[in-house]
């Protein structure tokens, strides 16, 4: 199950949700292994169970597995770099129409690391939230043995995208400096969720389109949609957030940095959109508004920024 769309959208939480669910597990930003996770390493990053993630005993031994096939991880990076950097994008596109050779190799390395995630986790479904649509379509070039990857296609208010990241970056890798040009935040938001639709779209029974803002409101319907669509059972999940309980978060290490707390609780107020200064405003609407309106997001009802 693939999260496309874009970060700060809300991924962590419906990753964390989902995993509640006997035989699910949440893998977070998957396309963050090897690099920089594995290689070179990173003794600081933290996993959600305490532990840093080099010596976290499920993320450990995903690395000793993958490690006894010596090519692994390090084709997955090589594959990384060639397919799934956006610069590349036509590159990719051209050659899974081609069905090349190359790109199926590279699905089936991102599958290889998939399976052991699966098998350490013990999951039947892994929840991976990479966001990109250009790695969500690598997905559809594997195998998978015979099962299919199914994309949820999460969509946060622009303008709390906006908003968020106005604010400060995070990790040791936040990306090149001009993405946080206003400009180039609008456009991001856009042209990334334009891109979920265009490439994950088709075929009903493999894509739902949420709006985060609707898991926060009316957590009932909203993940009684994700149940049907995923064939998994949530009422339990579904009762702990109308109560106010908080979920574990088990060994999430590549999220948001919520998941240090190693708790969720899912909190409506988190709805409303981020209230934006007037010329921020001005610039949004500007770049992305027809897409805010087609996501079914109206001007107006925006909250204070701070809460989020
Ligand atoms: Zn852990």
């Amino acid at each position: 199950m693939y999260i496309v769309g874009t970060h700060r959208s809300g991924g962590t939480a419906l990753g964390t949700i989902l995993s509640s669910v006997p035989g699910v597990f949440y893998a977070g930003e998957l396309y963050r292994f090897p690099f920089p996770i594995f290689d070179p390493g990173d003794p600081n990053r933290m996993c959600s169970c305490g532990l840093p993630v080099l010596s976290c005993p499920l993320w450990s031994g995903v690395r000793a597995d993958a490690d006894r096939d010596p090519q692994l991880l390090s084709e997955l990076r090589a594959g990384q770099r060639r397919f799934e950097a956006w610069r590349h994008a036509p590159g990719t596109l051209l050659r899974s129409l081609r069905r090349d050779r190359a790109l199926a190799h590279h699905a089936e390395r991102m599958e290889q690391f998939l399976r052991i995630v699966a098998d350490r986790s013990g999951a039947t479904t892994v929840v991976e939230s990479s966001y990109s649509a250009l790695r969500a379509m690598l997905y559809r070039q594997a195998p998978l043995g015979g099962g299919k990857v199914r994309f949820i296609h999460l969509v946060r208010d622009g303008r709390s995208f906006f908003g968020s990241e106005l604010g400060p970056a995070y990790g040791t890798h936040p990306g090149p400096a001009w993405q946080r040009i206003r400009p180039a935040i609008a456009a991001r938001w856009t042209a990334f969720h334009s891109a979920a639709i265009a490439f994950c779209s088709r075929g009903p029974d493999t894509y739902l389109r949420l709006r985060f803002e609707d898991v926060l409101r009316h957590p009932r319907e909203t993940l009684t949609r994700v149940q049907e669509f995923l064939g998994i059972d949530l009422s339990e999940a579904i009762a702990r957030i109308e109560q106010h309980r908080p979920f574990e978060m088990e060994h999430i290490c590549s999220a948001n940095r919520a998941r240090l707390v190693g708790t969720l609780t899912v909190r409506p107020e988190l709805a409303a959109p981020t209230k934006l200064s007037r010329s921020n405003s001005a610039l949004f609407w500007t770049i992305g508004g027809w897409l805010e309106l087609a996501l079914g997001y109206r001007p107006g009802t925006e909250r204070a920024p701070s809460s989020g």
